[in-house]
């Protein structure tokens, strides 16, 4: 998501005349996007905002996202150079701010969370020339008792559907093939307008679009993963074979007091749903070690779980507190070693799922969206649907550029963390 806000903020830069430089050296402005979800991000901040102060005689400079939301105007003081301190929520105002920048304002703030805007812009300038991304919801309106996102991304706001489907229709026309929705949480999508689509509507008109090969949807939350979106996905090839899933623990008593408002049963049974599904969907999640209160029982569970479920892959994290967080008044803190050992037994155990995983595709012919090329190694870099990365080598006409393009590869070897085959002619 912030990937994505860069390149709306990009855009509108553009929009009103300026030019992309190379390096923060060559730049006039240079705005820093940031993220606190964990460790001490802003001390991160504020280190790289004494170098770029090194180089910056003349420069002006902003901060955004997560860390300019939470520390707002103590910014200001702590870095007299800043003179633009703005949270995603206020990215809508961006261009009035670049107004007020440019007639010499020095302490411009954007820090409001009360809103109901989204940030639409026609004018994001989007890094990759295949794939882009869509927001169609803003802001989190759970509660996670680890989270810092709702305090700095604000409430839930949903964009309208029609704004939605212009953005894909235009996307398609500019011969994008694949779009990824993105979202805090995707699933409590609720379109504001009369239409009223929820997730699963949404998804579907998107995959239905003329040109749209693949669709992606980033992120989920077990409590409002509905069937009706396991049934959409089964209707729609374009909609592809990989369901996010963040689970963050395996035990009941865990998840109860993350307040993330489901159990482990309930996220077993939407894991049953994927699982019995008209398609094979590869499974990937999100996990929290440490979080205080976790016994060596509630960890032995998370383990159990991925004995049970066997992702294809996840996103481990230690425990880390946040400020403003419920979290952060618990006691039976778990001390970083533990943790730290917690997370490395994790990551292990995954590790020979996901190297027997992988081993059971050799053989398989699967279809890769050609990403890019190692020409060390003399392949080529590709993603499957179910979101693995298929390198592989290609013999025919090996001179053009293959990226972009939709091919059958047959996996010839596989590792821990991707797939290696070579392109195939179907007849
Ligand atoms: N809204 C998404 C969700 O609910 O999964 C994404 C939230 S966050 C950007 C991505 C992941 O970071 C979370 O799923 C969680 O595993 C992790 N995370 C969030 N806060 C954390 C914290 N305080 N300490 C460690 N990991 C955290
Ligand atoms: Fe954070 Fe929970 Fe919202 Fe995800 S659902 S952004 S983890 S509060």
């Amino acid at each position: 998501m912030n990937a994505h806000d860069s390149e709306k903020v990009s855009g509108t830069l553009l929009e009103h005349g300026y030019t992309q430089v190379a390096t923060p050296e060559d730049a006039g402005l240079v705005l820093y996007n940031t993220c606190s979800i964990r460790d001490k991000a802003e001390q991160k901040v504020f280190n790289r905002l004494q170098n770029f102060k090194r180089a910056g005689n003349g420069k002006i400079f902003g901060v955004l996202g997560c860390v300019a939301q939470q520390e707002g105007e103590k910014i200001f003081d702590r870095a007299p150079h800043v003179s633009l301190v703005c949270g995603s929520a206020s990215y809508p105002r961006f261009g009035e701010m670049l107004v007020q920048l440019e007639a010499g304002a020095r302490r411009v703030t954007g820090l409001s969370l009360d809103t109901e805007e989204t940030f639409d812009t026609p004018f994001t300038r989007r890094d990759n020339p295949h794939r882009a991304y869509i927001t169609i919801i803003e802001g989190c309106d759970k509660s996670c008792a680890y989270c810092v996102v709702p305090f700095t991304r604000g409430p839930e706001r949903s964009r309208t559907s029609e704004s939605v489907m212009a953005e894909a229709r235009r996307l398609a026309g500019a011969g994008y093939s694949e779009i990824q929705l993105l979202g805090q949480n995707v699933n409590s999508y609720r379109d504001p307008s009369p239409a009223g689509w929820n997730f699963a509507a949404l998804l579907e008109r998107v995959a239905a679009v003329t040109g749209i090969r693949r669709v992606r949807y980033t992120t989920s939350h077990p409590r409002d993963f509905g069937k009706d979106i396991v049934e959409a996905m089964d209707r729609h090839q374009a909609i592809c074979d990989h369901v996010h899933l963040p689970v963050q623990s395996g035990s009941t008593r865990v998840l109860r007091s993350m307040e993330r408002q489901y159990t482990r049963d309930e996220y077993m049974r939407r894991i049953e749903w994927l699982k019995s599904a008209g398609r094979r969907y590869s499974l990937t999640t999100d996990i929290i070690v440490g979080f205080p209160g976790e016994t060596e029982q509630d960890f032995e569970q998370t383990l159990d779980l991925l004995d049970q479920v066997q992702y294809d892959s996840l996103f481990s994290f230690k425990y880390s507190p946040r400020p403003n967080t419920a979290a952060l008044q618990m006691s039976d803190v778990v001390p970083d070693e533990e943790k730290q050992r917690r997370l490395v037994t994790l990551q292990e155990k995954q590790r020979a799922i996901q190297i027997r995983r992988n081993a059971e595709m050799i053989g398989d012919i699967r279809e890769v969206l050609v990403e890019g090329r190692h020409q060390s190694l003399g392949q080529w870099i590709g993603r499957t649907s179910d979101n693995r990365t298929l390198n592989f080598t290609h013999t025919a006409g090996d001179g053009d550029s293959l990226v972009g393009r939709y091919l059958p590869v047959r996996v010839t070897r596989s590792g821990p963390n991707s797939l290696v085959g070579e392109s195939v002619t179907v007849v």
